[in-house]
């Protein structure tokens, strides 16, 4: 998909780039924290009883008490504590939006204190410095039970994992090369650097019992026919694997690509020198991958990256925080626009975009009829995600029943189907989040195992 933006000068090309520079613009975004200064932010905690933050973590760590154990220099106490509720508490700590999870309800995130306890910093130390002899998780006694997990994103791999935990063997099936999902392949580069992602996947496949089988695409190779007959209870951790487009004229123009199309080589390169650069670029949305692309061109080295948005500042979804990076890369955020006309130069190629003002109608967004012209060398599309229709296409997969575009699960994660369950982005919308997604597959493998005891005794 990259090639559509081929035509345009490579990062390198630039005499003035060099590699280390290149290389530093990509360096962690919150550099971790020495041993002594965790330790002096774990005295910070309070502790407290009834803790805000454990109710605000989605995945449901005790935060005070790994906390504790790390004042306490017992690294390897809150690594286990961390890893108890979440296996990929190291991702999640590089890569959960904290200012609105766990920092927030932190009871020292107030002026006076100037900040909250940094829990995602302090689950970092935990897990980047724990030293096990071997894995710290048993696999439990062989069940003889075998199941099938469809996606190795995050919500695959910590159903996967929980499900060895009880014994029971797992195959996961992949449509991918690398397993990982979105960790591997979409979280922003200076979020999770080196090759973090595939560490912790060989992490977690250490407790054993877990076989990933790349290049298995449900809906191509693979029907959720054959894993129901097969296997004893299927997981579908699917992801949302299409980009949402503009539905204009001009969409497949050189010079205009989904940002996560992008994202997904810039994640992928070992030399950032080779990448296309747009010296001038348009970002279209206001989410995390928006951000996380306008931020990345603009460390690629572009001298103008405009992110423009439909609404005002307050509803974009990104946090606060994430529009502050973005702006401390000299991003340009422009509000209350909506794309009307993509422009071409007399080769078909992308020399701007046209754009309508907008305003808010009672509720109501409405265009104003004003409209205004960006130049640009490149426009990357950032409006959404959705579900992989045709995952989903074999004649008992599309019994599957939808909220939406989405699977629809009952409270504990069944879909419509017996013996069939689903979690992570591809079910009824929720935050999206990784550590949402490790905490859908973690309960959806205590479901799992919960029935299929419950058969056992009713047989
Ligand atoms: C650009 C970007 C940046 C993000 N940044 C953040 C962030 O900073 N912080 C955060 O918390 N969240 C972030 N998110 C969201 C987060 O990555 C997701 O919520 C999370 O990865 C969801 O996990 P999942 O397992 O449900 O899906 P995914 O990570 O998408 O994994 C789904 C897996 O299923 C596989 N698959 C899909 N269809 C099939 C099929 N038919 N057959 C077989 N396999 C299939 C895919 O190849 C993939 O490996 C970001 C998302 C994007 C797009
Ligand atoms: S998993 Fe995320 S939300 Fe939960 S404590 Fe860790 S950093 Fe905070």
């Amino acid at each position: 998909m990259i090639k559509s933006i081929n035509h345009l000068p490579k990062v390198g090309d630039d005499p003035d780039v060099d590699a280390q520079g290149l290389a530093r613009n990509f360096d962690d975004l919150h550099p971790p924290l020495t041993h002594r200064q965790a330790t002096i932010e774990s005295q910070r905690c309070l502790y407290c009883y009834d803790a805000p933050c454990i109710e605000a973590c989605p995945s449901d760590i005790d935060i005070p008490r790994f906390i504790r154990q790390i004042s306490e220099d017992n690294i390897n106490g809150a690594a286990q504590t961390i890893l108890e509720e979440n296996i990929l508490g190291g991702s999640c700590a590089r890569v959960c939006p904290t200012e609105v999870l766990c920092e927030q309800s932190c009871v020292r995130n107030h002026d006076a204190e100037c900040q909250p306890v940094l829990i995602g910093l302090l689950q970092r130390h935990a897990t980047d410095h724990m030293h096990f002899p071997k894995h710290p998780f048993e696999r439990g006694a062989e069940t003889g039970h075998h199941i099938a997990v469809v996606g190795a994103g995050p919500a695959g791999l910590a159903c996967a994992h929980r499900l060895a935990m009880f014994g029971h063997r797992v195959t996961i099936f992949e449509a991918d090369d690398k397993p990982g999902g979105l960790n591997e392949y979409g979280i922003a580069r200076y979020k999770m650097t080196d090759d973090f992602a595939r560490k912790e996947v060989e992490f977690l496949l250490e407790i054993g019992g877990i076989e990933i089988r790349p290049g298995q695409r449900l809906g191509d190779n693979l029907s959720l026919s054959r894993l129901h007959a097969d296997y004893d209870s299927v997981f579908l951790g699917l992801g949302l694997g299409t980009s949402r487009q503009l539905e204009m004229t001009g969409e497949e123009a050189p010079g205009l690509m989904p940002a996560v199309d992008y994202i997904r080589t810039l994640r992928q390169t070992d030399d950032l020198r080779q990448l296309p650069l747009a010296r001038r670029c348009i970002v279209i949305g206001a989410g995390n991958t928006a951000i996380d692309m306008a931020t990345q061109m603009a460390r690629l080295g572009a001298d103008e990256v405009t992110l423009v948005y439909r609404r005002g500042e307050e509803s974009m979804p990104a946090t606060h925080h994430e529009q502050d990076i973005a702006k401390a890369n000299q991003v340009k955020l422009m509000t209350w626009a909506r794309p009307r006309q993509i422009r071409l130069d007399d080769q078909g190629r992308v020399t701007g975009m046209q754009f309508e003002t907008t305003r808010d109608d009672d509720g109501q967004l409405v265009g104003t009829g004003e409209t205004f012209t960006l130049a640009a060398d490149a426009v990357f599309t950032a409006i959404g995600q959705h579900f992989d229709a045709i995952s989903l296409h074999d004649p008992l997969a599309s019994e599957l029943a939808r909220d939406g575009e989405r699977i629809h699960v009952d409270d504990a994660f069944r879909t419509s189907l017996p013996r069939v369950y689903a979690g992570g982005d591809c079910i009824a919308p929720g935050q999206d989040l990784t550590v949402q997604a490790v905490q859908h597959g973690k309960l959806a493998a205590h479901t799992i195992h919960q029935d299929i005891l419950a058969k056992q005794e009713a047989a």
